[in-house]
């Protein structure tokens, strides 16, 4: 046996509580696990006294808690750090929503230039570009329509493993 001599033992001031129970000391090091700082009188009292087993379930159970929050505030600041994926999917949305704009935008003639005709004639182009747009999107069977569904398919498909990849994982076991 190498168990600890006296010296390896929690002061004997520190030891008992009122009434002759186990002090919150010994509890607490008796829930972390450190049984070897608790002289063996101390331990034997717990094992027997209903009530200093009661305090010391509870200090485990505050010890485990205390544990499991720590374990899950060092998996948000691991889950912060990989933060970049989210703009990642950002960007791609954004990046779709663009590129549905560009058929439009190429549509418009640039022949037609200039500052003056700009609101006149370019922006009722543009907004008509957009009803062009839109009907072609809702003409059942339209291939522009077909591409922009497929395409929004696979931005949700590639979203969807951004945010897979993004979440902590909620494992059970420590
Ligand atoms: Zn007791």
């Amino acid at each position: 046996m190498t168990k600890g001599t006296k010296e390896d033992f929690l002061p004997d001031d520190l030891l008992w509580a009122a009434g002759g129970h186990a002090s919150d000391v010994v509890l607490t090091a008796m829930a972390d696990g450190q049984v070897d700082i608790v002289p063996p009188i101390v331990l034997a009292h717990v094992d027997k006294c209903r009530s200093c087993t009661t305090h010391l379930g509870n200090a485990a159970l505050l010890s485990l808690h205390t544990g499991r929050e720590i374990a899950m505030v060092a998996r948000e600041a691991d889950a912060a750090a990989r933060a970049p994926m989210p703009r990642l999917a950002i960007f791609l949305g954004l990046a779709f929503a663009v590129l549905g704009l560009l058929p439009t935008l190429l549509d418009a003639p640039s022949e037609l230039g200039g500052a003056r005709s700009f609101a006149t004639h370019d922006v009722p182009m543009f907004v008509n570009g957009l009803g062009t747009l839109a009907r072609k999107i809702l003409e059942p069977g339209s291939a522009l329509g077909l591409g922009l569904t497929y395409g929004a398919a696979v931005l949700l498909v590639i979203m969807a493993f951004a945010l897979v990849r993004l979440l902590p994982k909620k494992e059970v076991s420590r």
